[in-house]
């Protein structure tokens, strides 16, 4: 067979096969999921890992484990997801599974935001980035320090109002110098009670070479970033290392859904002003040495001419504190609606 013909054989061949490509029988798309148990899918696409929510039950799965863990306490076996074309689909089993789950009766021990602790970046010696303006004819010079200590203080004022039953924290609440290590010691020495979690939220401001550089982006945990979340004490020693990388997954995907939160909260107070640069994804050492759901918020360039007048702005910064409250209160709500994750050890 001459070259030609094989390019067509094949070809043919792969065109044959797209079209009886068959999903397995019973198999259903997410959306169908969905909708036969009645619940709510929240799909991370980046870990590709869904919660499944419904009646303050919790199903998380991911689609490289057969194996998916319920209410944050049980693992059980699950159909492997099935991928045709980029869709992901499921199997009647599971469709099941989460029948179950659901019509059985929520656990008592329903899980809280016990505390959010908030992060000024940088202080003292340390301004973080800065840059020397020309306000009115004078040159001031602004630091990052500042403006995040600025909508740190205005953060844990509104959220303190709202949340009189959680402890609303900040690292700091003055000028001071703290490392980062020391930062995420205060993040871990939080007491809290079994039931409850933490939420770490960090606020910087960003820099770049090019003037033009602006808007706002929130970073959260990057998967590739493994810790230890459960200790040896608390689980099968053979279930351990799967337990954690699903508690690991989890907090990816709760840390995610905070950063979208606040990016949505954000652009709604200054969108019109600054454009939304999205989520990231990076092992910021804060970020990623903190045993919680963490997330990083760079509010905007204060090396952008125009940005930078604005971050000098105190109404503005209130705008900012705003957007991030915003998300914050719509995931605990969604938080505590559902139910928690499993407090870490
Ligand atoms: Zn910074």
């Amino acid at each position: 067979m001459n070259k030609k013909a094989l390019l067509c054989l094949i070809t043919i061949l792969t065109i044959v096969h797209l079209l009886f490509a068959e999903i397995p029988k019973g198999y259903v798309t997410l959306d169908t999921l969905q909708k036969e148990t009645q619940s709510t899918l929240y799909w991370d696409s980046i870990t590709d890992t869904g919660i499944l929510e419904k009646n303050g039950h919790q199903l998380i799965f991911t689609t490289n484990s057969q194996i998916a863990l319920l209410d944050y306490s049980k693992l059980t076996l699950i159909d492997s997801l099935y991928n045709e074309n980029g869709t992901w689909y499921v199997s009647q089993n599971f469709i099941e599974n989460a029948n179950q789950l659901f019509n059985s009766v929520p656990p008592e021990n329903h899980f809280r935001i016990g505390a959010i602790l908030i992060d000024a970046g940088h202080g003292g010696k340390d301004p973080g980035a800065v840059e020397t303006v020309t306000i009115g004819g004078k040159k001031v010079t602004l630091q990052e320090k500042d403006m995040t200590l600025t909508v740190a203080k205005d953060l844990h004022n509104k959220l303190s109002r709202v949340y009189p039953d959680k402890k609303i924290l900040l690292t700091r609440d003055t000028d001071t110098y703290l490392s980062l290590s020391e930062r995420v010691e205060i993040a871990n020495n939080v007491s809290l009670a079994e039931n409850e979690a933490i939420l770490y939220v960090s606020i910087h401001v960003n820099a770049a070479f090019d003037k033009n550089a602006k808007g706002f982006e929130v970073w959260y945990l990057s998967p590739g970033a493994r810790r230890n979340v459960l200790s040896e004490s608390s689980a099968d020693e053979e279930l351990l290392p799967i337990l954690n990388s699903m508690l690991e997954e989890e907090f990816t995907t709760e840390s995610i859904l905070i950063a979208k939160y606040i990016l949505d909260g954000l652009n709604t107070e200054i969108g019109e002003n600054s454009p939304s640069r999205g989520l990231k994804a990076e092992e910021w050492f804060v970020v990623k040495n903190a045993k919680m759901p963490s997330v990083l918020v760079e509010m905007g360039f204060i090396t952008n001419p125009s940005e930078s007048l604005l971050l000098n702005d105190a109404s503005y910064l209130r705008k900012v504190s705003l957007g991030i409250y915003n998300g914050l209160i719509s995931f605990v709500t969604h938080f505590e609606r559902s139910r928690g994750f499993t407090s870490s050890q």
